[in-house]
């Protein structure tokens, strides 16, 4: 153990963060960064512009607290969603990973769970331990699927306070259909379970592929949460958002601390949603290089997962260490989710999938996939 780790683990800690690690994938600097599913695209020289403009604007006003509400803001972005949702349906903070804590904030807590179907985001049992909420691992079918059947039955026995579906889930990229949601929320009915949909990757799904949205109405105890990470090409502003029903946001303002989204903050997330055609046009050319990974990679022999996002993940092979290591070596960086045989990969734009496709198919050529 190093000084410092002995000397943490000397302080009075909760007992639940005792020999726990800081969460987070390798920050390597390599050139071609695949593996946090970030939008690899350049942003818009357009929507720069607005932002800088909009960002010096709100400097000059710096002394003084935002607006609390961020009211545009959630107009903006209730604009943006559609579905009839109002501005008093939206709630957001810096990146919805906050706003998913604010949720187990208010709805768990001690004496209460949060149940989620592994392999999902691997920040959702870190959220409910920070929370001190019991999390409840649930069960996926073989190729990790989850059936409306299934998901409720899980849902009846254990009687969670909480259910995080992910859909397109992390780390396999395929959406779930809706009928999951519907019988996930039916189920939860006596327990009064609050059903949270994460729509992380919303924007990248398949044509015909339906979003939660749709469900909100008459389900005061749906959330559905979006963030501007992805697709928008923002995860360095940090803004997620959900929408839910009003007495659902109004319930997250109990634990949101007083301005926590920052003037700078809002002024970036409001001049971006002025150019949203500008900065999700980069979104159509990711699924066509999503969907070329996936053809790829099945000519050669993997298996990759059907995909609703802007990454894959693919099985079939045989020592992923050691393929994850044969890519850094060509300044590629991919991600292991610890699964056996499989490797998750982010699309990047054109170049950089075909950097990937060509240094993964050398490695395989040598045989020692
Ligand atoms: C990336 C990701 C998020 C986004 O987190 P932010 O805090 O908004 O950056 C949320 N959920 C899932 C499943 C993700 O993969």
């Amino acid at each position: 153990m190093s000084e410092l780790l002995e000397r943490l683990a000397n302080l009075p800690l909760r007992e639940n963060l005792r020999g726990v690690s800081p969460y987070g994938a390798p920050q390597l600097d390599v050139p071609i960064q695949l593996n946090v599913n970030e939008n690899t695209h350049p942003m818009p020289e357009v929507v720069r512009q607005a932002i800088t403009e909009e960002v010096h604007r709100v400097a000059g006003q710096l002394n003084r607290y935002p607006d609390r509400e961020f009211v545009e803001l959630r107009e903006r972005l209730a604009a943006f969603l559609g579905h009839g949702v109002t501005p008093d349906q939206v709630w957001a903070a810096n990146g919805s990973n906050e706003v998913l804590q604010q949720i187990l904030q208010t709805f768990g807590g001690p004496g209460r769970s949060l149940l989620s179907f592994p392999p999902t985001y691997s920040m959702y049992p870190l959220l409910a331990s920070g929370t001190n909420t019991a999390y409840i691992a649930g069960e996926r079918g073989a190729d990790f699927d989850l059936t409306a059947e299934a998901a409720a039955r899980q849902v009846r026995e254990s009687q969670p306070s909480i259910v995080f579906l992910c859909s397109p889930n992390n780390p396999t990229g395929t959406a779930l259909g809706l009928d999951v949601v519907e019988a996930v929320y039916a189920a939860g009915e006596d327990a009064q379970t609050v059903v949270v949909v994460d729509e992380a990757y919303a924007e990248f799904r398949q044509t015909g592929t339906p979003s939660a949205l749709e469900l909100l109405p008459g389900r005061p105890r749906l959330i559905v949460s979006r963030t501007m990470s992805k697709a928008f090409a923002l995860a360095g502003a940090r803004l997620g958002y959900v929408a839910a029903a009003e007495e659902v946001t109004a319930a997250l303002r109990l634990v949101r601390l007083p301005y926590h989204l920052s003037a700078v903050t809002q002024a970036t997330a409001n001049a971006a949603l002025k150019h949203v055609d500008a900065l999700l046009a980069n979104v159509e050319d990711i699924k066509l290089q999503r969907d070329r990974i996936v053809n790829e990679l099945t000519r050669l022999g993997l298996t990759p997962a059907a995909s609703d996002s802007n990454f894959v993940f693919f099985g079939g092979l045989a020592d992923p260490q050691r393929t994850w290591e044969a890519l850094v070596s060509h300044g590629i960086l991919v991600r292991d989710v610890g699964i056996p045989g499989h490797l998750r990969v982010t699309a990047g734009t054109e170049a950089e999938t075909t950097a990937f496709l060509s240094a993964l198919e050398r490695h395989l050529g040598t045989g020692q996939g």
